[in-house]
């Protein structure tokens, strides 16, 4: 136990950052017009390209990436700043989010210098919207288990790649560009996590189809994405031939660790707060907020300490599984504790954009320890981590 909780380094933010913070607070403030707080509540699920080109101009999509292919060359601490600020605001940041977060990044990582050119100015213009293809009808949890399969061909005369096979709950394929795929390269099923690649896909290829789904909240954020005989040029492949459970490894680090894991509901809760402030009832209500609050400060602490090893060049795969399953429970917890409260006093009026808001978040709030790798499997991981498994 001691060698885990000894990689977990508090850390905090650079002085320099701050000024970075007022300058990302003075963007929003003459950029992005706060809607209602049911729209803001779904910030990072929020799609609104106009906004992530808003924000490109400004130099802050592919934030991290280097300044010759038009990124900002900032470091983690400085994302982790724009993140918060932006999800704190309630920004449409869906656009861009998945390109800025973690396929600009591996582009970068296990791109060459052609794939480089290609994708990350595109990206950082937030010209190119990216989604993430590793989930399957049946491989969700179980990704080492992809049926998914890109078989060697030749196309015109050169060698490529034919795609065939199914992705499910791909987060805005339906309107994204590009989808990076894990996929089986070579080998057999029950050769696991041997002989699976990861592939570029150009959403507009002949032989795509993407089928939007609908939850609960009646929104349709995610797609269903069928493969058929797809063609892909020999350079669709990023990275190895199979390297890819490697690499998606990698990813999944940059997926965990952010402070969107644990502000999911912060504008429900904002908007909770600002409610009670204006009523005789938020007395009743102050122990439980000071609550929340405890568990936001040292979870934002701990989101800045995985941060700090994403600074330092390491993959904290471990710790950003810690951080996002009790991130998540902090999430889901604050619907739960709304829900209650307004219970107690049934009497009482209720702001609409207040129960507008609880309707949206109650609903969504499930999914948050489902996208991103589930509950038992981060808590599979941390085992792993402590030598149990
Ligand atoms: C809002 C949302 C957005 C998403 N976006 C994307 C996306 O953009 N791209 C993408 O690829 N995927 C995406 N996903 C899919 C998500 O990553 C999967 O839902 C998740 O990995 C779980 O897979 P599954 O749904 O197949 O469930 P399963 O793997 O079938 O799991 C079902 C249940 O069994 C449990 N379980 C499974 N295996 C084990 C085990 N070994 N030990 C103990 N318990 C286990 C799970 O914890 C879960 O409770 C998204 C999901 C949601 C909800």
């Amino acid at each position: 136990m001691s060698n885990l909780l000894s990689a977990f380094r508090l850390a905090t933010l650079p002085a320099e950052t701050n000024k970075f913070r007022d300058e990302v607070k003075a963007f929003l403030k003459s950029n992005f017009e706060p809607a209602s707080p049911d729209i803001r509540a779904r910030s990072w699920m929020g799609f609104d390209a106009a906004f992530s080109q808003k924000l490109a101009a400004r130099g802050w999509v592919g934030v991290t990436l280097p300044a010759r292919f038009g990124g900002a060359e900032l470091d983690a601490f400085s994302r982790f700043v724009l993140v918060e600020e932006l999800l704190a605001a309630g920004a449409p940041v869906a656009a861009h989010w998945i390109a800025d977060r973690q396929s600009g990044p591996l582009v970068n990582k296990f791109g060459t210098d052609a794939q480089r050119h290609f994708y990350l100015p595109k990206i950082c213009a937030a010209e190119a919207f990216f989604c993430i293809g590793m989930s399957e009808p049946n491989a969700g949890s179980d990704l080492a288990s992809v049926g998914t399969r890109a078989t060697r061909c030749q196309i015109d005369g050169s060698n490529g790649w034919r795609l065939n096979g199914r992705k499910i709950w791909t987060t805005n394929a339906h309107h994204c560009h590009y989808m990076i795929a894990l996929v089986r390269s070579s080998g057999e099923p029950q050769d696991r996590q041997k002989g699976l690649s990861q592939f570029i896909v150009d959403l507009s290829l002949p032989g795509v189809t993407v089928r939007p789904i609908r939850d609960l909240t009646g929104d349709a954020h995610f797609s269903e994405v069928f493969f058929d005989d797809v063609r892909l040029a020999d350079d669709a492949l990023i990275g190895n031939e199979g390297s890819g459970w490697e690499q998606v490894n990698a990813e999944l680090a940059f997926e965990r660790s952010g402070p969107e894991r644990i502000y999911s509901s912060i504008v429900l809760l904002e908007h909770w707060m600002a409610c009670l402030r204006q009523s005789a009832d938020a007395s009743a209500h102050v122990a439980s907020i000071g609550r929340l609050a405890t568990h936001l400060a040292t979870l934002r602490n701990m989101c800045i300490a995985v941060t700090h090893k994403l600074v330092n060049g390491e993959s904290p795969i471990v710790e950003a599984a810690l951080v996002k399953d009790i991130g998540t429970e902090f999430e889901q917890s604050i619907p739960s504790l709304i829900e209650a409260a307004i219970g107690l006093n049934p009497d009482a009026p209720v702001d609409a954009g207040l129960y507008r808001t609880l309707a949206y978040v109650s609903h969504i709030a499930p999914t948050y320890s489902l996208r991103g790798g589930t509950r038992e499997i981060l808590r599979g991981m941390i085992a792993r981590g402590l030598g149990l498994r």
